[in-house]
């Protein structure tokens, strides 16, 4: 070990469990094939993440083996798409295949450490990310937002200001707003996943459904995840299994043997 810090070590003071995507994204593809022999081609890959260029710069290249992706989300990766967007990619799966939606919503840590901004490609001067719950923070703490008010030109923004303020307390009680702020829609999020998944009928036997911080670091070492939760449920029996543990130790595996060949963190593949 060197005592230079990766991106990896500086993301992981906020949080422990964080894992690079395109490290997940191999090791989730091993764990689909290992466990239920399905290949990534008969894999219906849906996101709820945020709209943000940013995401889509740092998406990982081997998620493109999988269908998809249908983008569920809008701003900060609130599933606005809702019943309708479910449906549809619901409907597109392979019948032999399996569904799988990612949700979370995305925080930026910089490289020096700072969590909620980031320094985006060309720039000089570091930006908020998610710049959508910046602004709802900021106008949360202003008293602007209107309760209940919902308008047809800034629908999604408004949607997160309602979702914030409803945490005003705990979010301004916090020591960062920003990480506090990524946490409350992260239970927003998952709850509505929940809900539209619960309502919607698949063409397949294998529902799969991983959740957890999206992290955006400076562009070029890729993003990162810090993952609460990945379940697949037998559609036929209803069964749940909770996979979890052991996508986090294949893909602590995989990060260990990259570190271990030189490398640090891979770079972003576009
Ligand atoms: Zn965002």
């Amino acid at each position: 070990m060197t005592d230079r810090q990766t991106p990896l070590d500086i993301i992981r003071r906020r949080y422990p469990n964080a894992l690079s995507t395109s490290d997940t994204v191999d090791a989730f593809l091993d764990l689909m094939q290992r466990r239920l022999g399905i290949e990534p081609r008969k894999i219906m890959l849906a996101d709820s993440i945020c709209s943000d260029d940013l995401n889509t710069i740092e998406y990982p290249e081997r998620a493109y083996e999988m269908l998809g992706p249908f983008k569920l989300g809008g701003l900060d990766g609130f599933p606005f798409a809702g019943l309708t967007g479910m449906s549809a990619f619901a409907h597109h799966v392979p019948t032999d295949g399996a569904v799988f939606v990612f949700h979370g919503p995305h925080i930026g840590v910089s490289k020096e450490g700072d969590t909620g901004i980031i320094l985006r490609p060309g720039q000089t001067h570091h930006s908020p990310c998610c710049g959508a719950i910046r602004a709802a923070i900021d106008k949360m703490v202003s008293g602007t937002i209107v309760p209940g008010e919902l308008t047809e030109l800034d629908y999604q923004q408004n949607t997160i200001e309602q979702l914030l303020l409803t945490h005003r307390g705990r979010i301004a009680g916090a020591r960062c707003a920003m990480a506090e702020s990524t946490e409350v829609m992260y239970s927003a999020i998952e709850n509505r996943i929940d809900v539209l998944a619960s309502r919607t009928e698949y063409l397949c036997r294998y529902l799969v459904i991983m959740g957890g911080v999206l992290i955006n670091s400076n562009y070029d070492v890729g993003s990162f995840c810090s993952f609460r939760r990945l379940v697949c449920i037998d559609l036929t029996s209803g069964r749940r299994e909770d996979w979890l543990d052991d996508l986090l130790g294949s893909a602590a595996r995989l990060a260990h043997r990259a570190a271990h060949d030189g490398s640090e963190i891979r770079e972003a593949r576009r």
